[in-house]
């Protein structure tokens, strides 16, 4: 049985004349992965949950098509003012939000798709556990949180190879997915490297698409490359797996179209929210618990406007995502390869990772990742400024294109004051709320960082018989690009209620019956992707919660 059908959404105006007067046990804000797993987990548990959600369900393959041709919808297209990219525009391009910020700085940008999933509706699904020593400056370990990852990998199904890798551990994983031939040569190129004694590792991706059958009965994946709105369910999101599950429970109660406008307290309790629906009516909804998955930079800007949870002055703080600058290889022997279809799971597939794991770099803090990617997409080819016109350009397109590989760096930005999320009290949202302010100034670190990984690219291109197609050479912090999707770190966990917001348990030190369930409250940042250790803290939190809940603590 597909699960997604079943969905039965609340809206606001239908809900307010059948709803008897109800407190939630928990409400949750915010449907991404973050809050989707929590809603699953504390339902599951036999809590009776809120969920609020400021954008609409999004039904796939309906309300987003990406397998459409470039031209097929062209018209419709313009005037609704899209991108002319037909069938393959992107979910999060058409939808995401734009001019919800305000930016400072080294061109911060803020990734917000307001949908029933949020952004996971159009993630990529890489799902890399974080390792041991990337919890060393938080205030639980590694061991702690592997239970859960290995929870999150069979409930969302992570397709991977196990590699063995000390700080990278392997998980529960379906069917993996190989490299193709421009990773291969790249990985050529690691290994005649490591022989030399450098350390490093290049592996396939870990995403979180079906391979193989299961327990969610979701499609198999049929290898597209459209994974920015799979429109078969083969990916991982909110609004396939965890929410129609907690729904079978009859313990959810959805609001979808409604933003959450303020939070209600008594004394040191929250005792609900006031959300506002698309219409324009403001409602209320009392709970004993609330959970704020909001993401990053949204949950900050709550607690901000709330003037909430934030004694210690460090909300907002400690604000890290990714960033980084892309090089690109030309393998001369794949020119004039078989171009057959080898779309795969959309363009990544490979991973330079194990750089600087135990031995830091003596210029920079931190380490990077590399994500890789090539094959042959006939529509979103990597290799675009190529000089000339008819068949010869088109020759050389399929060429160039063919036998390439890109280089794509994940760097984790180092945290400094100057990197922080506050509020913009001159421009107010339509609720009339202050916008966020995302601060961001490159460090020395944060171009150094970025200058080893041009450097180590090359070389690696290099040993693996390429040439070096595209490089930022000489890097400056105005060729760096941030990751506006990878935000964490603004409502840190920590033990001392002076220097972080939250406890082990995703609890705010000073609300108790407070909880933050998204990446906001990550203490550190490795290079690896945020989502699965997101879907793994919320859901350890929720079972905190459920616990607190059996024994008498927040009701
Ligand atoms: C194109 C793309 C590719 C990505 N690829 C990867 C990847 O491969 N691996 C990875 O780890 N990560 C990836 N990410 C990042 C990942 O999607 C985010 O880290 C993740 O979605 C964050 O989860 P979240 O629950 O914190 O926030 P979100 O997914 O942003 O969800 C927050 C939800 O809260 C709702 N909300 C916010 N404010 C309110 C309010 N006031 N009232 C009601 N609702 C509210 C929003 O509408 C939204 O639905 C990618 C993101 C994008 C856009
Ligand atoms: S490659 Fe697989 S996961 Fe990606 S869009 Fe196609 S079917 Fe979905």
């Amino acid at each position: 049985m597909m699960l997604s059908p079943t969905i039965a959404v609340v809206k606001p105006s239908s809900r307010i004349e059948a709803m008897p007067k109800q407190v939630f046990d928990v409400c949750i804000v915010g449907s991404g992965p973050g809050g989707g797993i929590a809603t699953y987990a504390l339902t599951k548990a036999g809590l009776k949950v809120a969920l609020v959600e400021a954008g609409p369900r999004l039904r796939a393959g309906i309300d987003y098509n990406s397998h459409g041709t470039p031209f097929a919808s062209l018209d419709q297209r313009l005037s609704k003012g899209l991108q002319p990219g037909g069938g393959n525009g992107s979910l999060f391009s058409d939808r995401r939000e734009r001019n919800h910020f305000t930016g400072v700085g080294d061109r911060p940008d803020h990734g917000l798709l307001k949908a029933l999933g949020g952004r996971s509706l159009c993630w990529a699904g890489h799902s890399l556990r974080f390792g041991p020593l990337d919890y060393r400056q938080w205030p639980i370990s590694y061991d702690e949180v592997a239970p859960y990852y290995s929870r999150a990998e069979r409930f969302m199904g992570v397709y991977g190879y196990k590699d063995g890798l000390y700080n990278m551990p392997d998980g529960e994983y379906l069917k993996p997915v190989p490299m193709r031939c421009g990773e291969q040569l790249l990985k050529r190129g690691v290994a005649r490297l490591k022989q030399s004694g450098r350390k490093m590792e290049f592996v396939a991706q870990r995403k979180a698409m079906l391979t193989q059958e299961h327990a969610s009965h979701r499609a198999l994946c049929h290898y597209c490359g459209h994974c920015g709105g799979c429109e078969v369910d083969a990916k991982y999101t909110s609004a396939n797996t965890p929410i129609p599950a907690a729904l079978l429970t009859g313990n959810l109660t959805m609001f979808t179209d409604s933003t959450m406008t303020r939070i209600l307290k008594s004394g040191n309790k929250v005792t609900g929210i006031e959300y506002s629906s698309s219409a324009g009516q403001v409602e209320k909804i009392e709970c004993k618990t609330l959970v704020l998955a909001c993401s990053a930079i949204e949950t900050a800007r709550q607690l901000l406007i709330n003037d909430l949870a934030n004694g210690s002055g460090q909300v907002g703080k400690n604000l890290t995502s990714h960033f980084g600058v892309t090089v690109i290889a030309l393998f001369p022997e794949l020119k004039s390869r078989d171009a057959s279809n080898d779309d795969g799971t959309a363009y990544y597939h490979s991973l330079l990772t194990g750089l600087y794991w135990d031995k830091p770099n003596k210029n920079f803090e931190g380490t990077y990742q590399v994500q890789c990617g090539s094959g042959l997409q006939p529509r979103a080819m990597v290799v675009r400024n190529i000089p000339g016109y008819g068949a010869s350009l088109k020759r050389e397109l399929r060429e160039k294109n063919a036998a390439h590989a890109g280089m794509n760096m994940q760097g984790s930005l180092l945290i400094s004051p100057r990197k922080y999320v506050d509020l913009d009290r001159d421009r107010l949202d339509r609720f009339g709320q202050p916008l966020p302010r995302v601060h961001l100034n490159y460090e020395q670190n944060d171009v150094a960082m970025a200058q080893d990984m041009v450097e180590t690219c090359e070389e690696i291109i290099r040993a693996g018989g390429g040439e070096v197609l595209s490089t930022p050479g000489k890097v400056t912090a105005s060729k760096l690009a941030i990751d506006s999707n990878h935000w964490v770190g603004t409502a840190r966990m920590g033990h001392d209620p002076k220097t972080s917001v939250v406890n082990s348990d995703c609890q705010s030190h000073e609300i108790p019956n407070l909880f933050i369930g998204d990446a906001s409250v990550f203490a550190a940042y490795p290079e690896k992707n945020p989502t699965l250790t997101n879907i793994a803290l919320s859901w350890r939190m929720s079972d905190r919660l459920a616990e607190k809940f059996r024994r008498g603590d927040l009701s």
